[in-house]
């Protein structure tokens, strides 16, 4: 099963991810945890090239490639053989994100970055992403408070910018009812988990 997780900075995905990992493995699954940009080497360098702070003059059409290229090599290398021995994959981020970020807030067009997209990763779409929903404002400050977070040329991006990442995760839930599912991450850590376990039992069972 291919498990994402969504949603805008400060959302809480990276610390969640590890609780209901946890919390899935005591139920007895075998789980994988990564993340996106990254998770293999190839990939990583692909982020570090795309997150750069002094990359500035770095082209959307550009970032929306190269998010496509780490995707596909991260899927080809470590999610699709994890999904073949059975295991559940737990992946911080994924298409989403690309199509929020780079096709709705940088003015692409989500239809444009699903084309690319597709490309990269062929049918291979989550069983389920946990969509966490919480405002631009609240997010960006729980990062202020966050001091150990890494510090990337999505830093810079005011809250303009911000707004129309939550505007277009908005859009693709309308979009993807049955696939995303929302969880008002502005709760405790603790109901954030418990809800998402709640979401993947659910899905888990079929
Ligand atoms: O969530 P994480 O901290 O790993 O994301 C790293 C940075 O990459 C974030 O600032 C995020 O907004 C940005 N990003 C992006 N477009 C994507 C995926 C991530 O701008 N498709
Ligand atoms: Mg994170």
């Amino acid at each position: 099963l291919f498990i994402t997780l969504e949603g805008p900075e400060g959302a809480g995905k990276t610390t969640a991810a590890v609780e209901i990992k946890r919390e899935l493995e005591t139920l007895g699954f075998d789980v994988m945890m990564t993340r996106e940009p990254g998770g293999i080497k190839i990939a990583e360098k692909i982020r570090e090239v795309i997150l750069d702070p002094t990359h500035t003059e770095m082209d959307s059409r550009t970032e929306a490639l190269l998010y496509a290229a780490a995707r596909r090599q991260h899927l080809a290398e470590k999610v699709e053989p994890a999904l073949k021995e059975g295991r559940v994959v737990l992946c911080d981020r994924f298409i989403d994100s690309s199509l929020a970020y780079q096709g709705h807030a940088r003015g692409l067009g989500i239809d444009e970055v699903w084309s690319i997209n597709q490309f990269a990763i062929g049918s291979m779409m989550p069983d389920c992403t946990l969509y966490f929903d919480i405002t631009p404002l609240e997010g960006l400050k729980r990062i202020e408070q966050n001091l150990g977070r890494e510090v990337n040329r999505l830093d810079l991006e005011g809250m303009a910018f911000h707004d129309k990442v939550y505007e277009g995760y908005q859009i693709l839930q309308e979009r993807f009812p049955e696939r995303m599912q929302r969880i008002d991450a502005s709760q405790s850590l603790e109901k954030v988990t418990a809800d998402s376990i709640k979401v993947l039992s659910a899905v888990l069972r079929k």
